[in-house]
């Protein structure tokens, strides 16, 4: 099923979204916590690729784990798929083996720019990624949006005018990148229909557990820290389960909010944790 099919449904959709296994770790445990992800229903699970730069974009894992989460737990999928440092002809490739595999939907990302990998001169935004999807058909094509500016835009309003081109090549949903204060979700979601962006923006929401990964998280995507939340991190750091308690209980009441505001989405980041998504799922399931 195409992912604007399951918006028509007329409910608050909750997507929640996976990493594959990376180098070293072990692939059977990851595969068996994304299928107790999957076992909570959620209307789709996103699954990532190369985060990072890593590798050059939808890669066999992302391919493997969105077949799983597709063909064996039943679930919708988006596979995550990166452009900076892919021809044509592999992108090209990625997309029969997703075919393939009878995957229908696209994250179309650029990517982060990782010095230690060369980038390839067929693609230079999403949105050429985007309109070459979108021109080999099959495929429905969704797009990373930013509440608080993209960290390379020259401001806000540059980056919502880059956003609409996304969105004018053919994406049909965004996904946006995580915050913590609602405020800056309603400001851009506004800003975005003024300049004529109709599609569906689901809402990155995650559920902080360890004052290491929030570091991460910041450093990453620049997601700026609202008092209440630094205050909550301050107070926890030391207790791992307190913090992660306060965490789940942070993200439950942005999503309420959300949910309370008429958002199209919610997009969970769970960090491959069942526990964690399991848990704000239960929170939110009759909100939805
Ligand atoms: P683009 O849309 O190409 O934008 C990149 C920059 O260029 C922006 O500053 C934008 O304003 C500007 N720009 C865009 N178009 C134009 C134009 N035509 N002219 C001038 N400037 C332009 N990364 C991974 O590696 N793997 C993942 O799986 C992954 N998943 C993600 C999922 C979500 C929901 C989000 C929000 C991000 C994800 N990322 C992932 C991170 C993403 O790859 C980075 O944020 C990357 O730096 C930008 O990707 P983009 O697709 O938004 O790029």
């Amino acid at each position: 099923m195409k992912i604007s099919q399951i918006y028509n449904k007329g409910k608050t959709v909750f997507g929640v979204e996976a990493f594959p296994p990376k180098k070293g770790m072990a692939t059977e445990k990851i595969y068996a916590a994304l299928e107790e992800i999957a076992s909570i229903k959620p209307d789709y699970i996103s699954v990532t690729c190369g985060a990072g730069g890593s590798d050059s974009g939808g890669g066999t894992p992302t391919i493997e784990v969105s077949s799983l989460i597709k063909n064996k737990c039943k679930i919708e999928t988006v596979a995550h798929l990166t452009c900076v440092a892919s021809t044509k002809t592999e992108v090209e490739q990625t997309l029969s083996a997703l075919k393939a595999h009878n995957i229908e939907n696209i994250l179309a990302l650029r990517g982060d720019i990782n010095p230690d990998i060369p980038r390839k001169n067929d693609f230079t935004y999403a949105s050429d990624l985007a309109a070459f999807i979108i021109k080999q058909g099959g495929f429905e094509v969704s797009a990373a949006c930013y509440p608080e500016g993209h960290s390379e835009a020259e401001n806000k309003n540059a980056d919502l005018k880059n956003l609409k081109k996304k969105v004018d090549a053919g994406c049909q949903t965004l996904i946006s990148q995580v915050f913590f204060d609602n405020a800056f979700f309603y400001d851009f979601a506004e800003k975005s229909r003024l300049i004529g962006i109709e599609v569906p923006i689901s809402a990155g929401i995650i559920a902080v557990t360890s004052k290491k990964q929030i570091e991460r998280m910041v450093s990453m995507c620049g997601a700026s820290l609202p008092p209440k939340f630094a205050k909550m991190i301050a107070k926890y750091e030391s207790r791992p389960e307190a913090l992660r308690d306060a965490g789940i209980a942070y993200a439950t009441e942005q999503i309420i909010d959300l949910i309370a505001n008429n958002v199209e989405g919610i997009h969970f980041y769970a960090m491959n944790s069942p526990y964690v998504a399991r848990k704000i799922y239960d929170n939110i399931k009759g909100l939805l």
